[in-house]
């Protein structure tokens, strides 16, 4: 298999490049790819090693942040500083050890980048330098969801493969086969990324979404829907208040198209049907306004309790008249 030493995933988030990138180390890893696509065996020593996330060969560069999310190694319990969202200098350092010292298992060597927008222009130009020093066996896989951000050269210096969305039909497909078939009706408001959603929906995020458009649905009482709100974003839970805010915008931006009669675009019109009838266009443009100015304040917020209130009062008042 002849395949490019620098390779480019580039695409939307959650429809799959992350799978592929491993499924394809795997594959540059294993000792005996078979089947028609000639895929990882998943038995081979090497395989073993990947799937225990063990390998000596394969290194995954990401923030901080990402690592800890998935478990992984990061800052420890009680350490006060946040997980940094960038890779920083010293990964690359690190990987530039890797590099130097001869692979293992006399095998190829992986390198996967994720993402690699995550790479400010220094860290991007030391990886670089390792990028343009030759190397029969070594692979890198950068991933990334805004490609048109990357350096110039880092561009250049890689193959770039375009993802897209898949057609809906096929999502559908993917998602009952993953036993999700009853989240489908997601699929837009998740962008018609299906992987974006499994993820939601396996974390417990995508429950939260349901109430709070289970509360939409039938908006009462502002201040009531505050405080049921403010559980909802609480230290630990599956939302932030920045993507609540966002969920409530979406809310008021379909009821703006359901009203003029245009299809919307993150909800189905089953979904939006019970307010639709009720809210008024005037009040709605004006929500939506409202509602877009205090997505600035969403990520900190000087009291969550007030800003919900404001919140809540702000978007159901078309919704209430
Ligand atoms: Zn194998």
């Amino acid at each position: 298999m002849r395949l490019p030493h620098a390779l480019l995933f580039a695409g939307p988030p959650g429809v799959g490049k992350r799978e592929l990138a491993e499924a394809l180390a795997a594959r540059l890893l294993c000792e005996a790819p078979r089947g028609a696509y000639e895929t990882a065996c998943g038995e081979c020593p090497s395989c073993l090693m990947m799937a225990n996330g063990q390998h000596p060969d394969y290194r995954v560069l990401q923030p901080e942040a990402d690592s800890e999310v998935e478990g992984g190694e990061g800052v420890a319990d009680g350490d006060k500083k946040k997980a940094s969202r960038q890779i920083r200098i010293q990964q690359i350092r690190e990987l530039e050890d890797f590099f130097h010292v001869g692979g293992h298992r006399g095998g190829a060597r992986v390198c996967l980048i994720d993402p690699a927008e995550a790479m400010n222009p220094i860290v991007a130009n030391s990886l670089l330098k390792i990028l343009e020093e030759p190397s029969s066996s070594f692979y890198f896989i950068m991933i990334s969801h805004r490609w048109r951000n990357l350096l110039p050269t880092l561009l250049s210096r890689s193959r770039r493969v375009m993802f897209g969305h898949p057609p809906v039909e096929e999502s559908q497909r993917w998602l009952a086969e993953q036993k999700l078939d009853h989240t489908a009706r997601w699929l837009p408001f998740f962008g018609h990324a299906p992987l974006a959603l499994a993820d939601a929906a396996r974390s417990g995020r995508l429950k939260a979404l349901e109430t709070l458009v289970a509360d939409l649905q039938r908006p009462g009482d502002p201040l009531a829907l505050a405080v049921r709100w403010e559980g909802l974003v609480k230290a630990d839970a599956a939302l932030e208040m920045e993507e609540l805010v966002v969920v409530v915008q979406k809310w008021l931006f379909d009821l703006g198209l359901s009203r003029v009669g245009a299809p919307p675009r993150y909800f189905d019109r089953q979904t939006l049907e019970p307010v639709a009838k009720k809210a008024a266009l005037p009040a709605l443009l004006r929500a939506q306004q409202q509602v877009g100015q205090l997505r600035a304040w969403a990520n900190h917020p000087l009291n969550p309790k007030l800003f919900l209130e404001d919140l809540c009062v702000r978007a159901l008042k078309p919704l209430n008249s």
